[in-house]
């Protein structure tokens, strides 16, 4: 190693994050030109820091600000799962809870997200600088599986979407952040909102004849309006969630 490099060594899953022909590697001698901080060193070379749980810069711990400088050995390692982001860490500012922002590109993940009961903001619409805002704003985690957005320095907790399919994306999720706690059907699918009971005798016009019926417990949504009762879809859907979730 010349003296105008630094030593860049990746561990686990981040080797595969790797960019072009460094994917895969190991160690990755970085010229060290001008001014920059490993965040924007590691992320040059392809994974967003979002994916960095720990940095060692001469077997010290540092945070993202630190500067690589010529001659440097800096360990970057992954997360390792389950992660609980309201735990303090150097590189990231706890959060006070578990919630969600989910990206255009897994937006069906949003709603089986909802469908654990699990707090996922989602608007197709919005920018991914729009994005960024709310995450920051909210203290909300963003999921996504563009890289680009989760090198925003406004998205302080992210996680890069592996999976293609949106079950395997929602027991990705789960596993990743250690979720055992749920509570299906409590949220507006549509919506996120918190839905509330409602007395059968205030919708009991809205409800088609079979249903007035065989059902007595609704809630609703306080939005949209949607009512909710345990059906056949209902309970499929709950069957579902619960294999898939072991
Ligand atoms: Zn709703």
């Amino acid at each position: 190693m010349t003296k105008q490099t630094a030593l860049l060594l990746f561990h686990g899953e981040l080797r595969e994050l790797l960019a072009g022909r460094r994917r895969g590697a190991e160690r990755v001698e970085l010229p060290v030109t001008r001014r920059a901080s490993v965040k924007d060193a590691v992320e040059a070379l392809g994974p967003p820091h979002t994916e960095i749980h720990r940095i060692l810069f001469e077997g010290d711990e540092v945070d993202f600000a630190q500067p690589l400088t010529p001659g440097a050995r800096v360990e970057f390692f992954p997360a390792a799962p389950p992660v609980d982001p309201r735990r303090p860490s150097l590189l990231r500012p706890p959060l006070s809870r578990i919630v969600f922002i989910v990206d255009a590109n897994v937006g069906r993940l949003a709603t089986f997200l909802r469908l654990l009961g699990l707090d996922a903001a989602y608007c197709f619409a919005w920018s991914d600088e729009r994005l960024a805002e709310l995450a920051s704003a909210e203290g909300r985690i963003a999921l996504s599986r563009d890289r680009a957005l989760l090198k925003r320095k406004a998205i302080t907790h992210g996680r890069l979407i592996r999976a293609s399919q949106p079950e395997e994306q929602l027991r990705e999720v789960v596993d990743f952040y250690g979720l055992r706690e749920f509570a299906f059907f409590s949220r507006c699918l549509r919506c996120n909102e918190p839905l509330l009971p409602v007395p059968k005798n205030e919708i009991e016009h809205r409800l088609l004849p079979l249903t007035r019926k065989y059902y007595q417990e609704f809630h609703r949504c306080p939005v949209c309006e949607r009512i909710y009762w345990p059906g056949s879809h209902h309970e499929k859907l709950t069957e579902r969630m619960a294999r898939l979730l072991g």
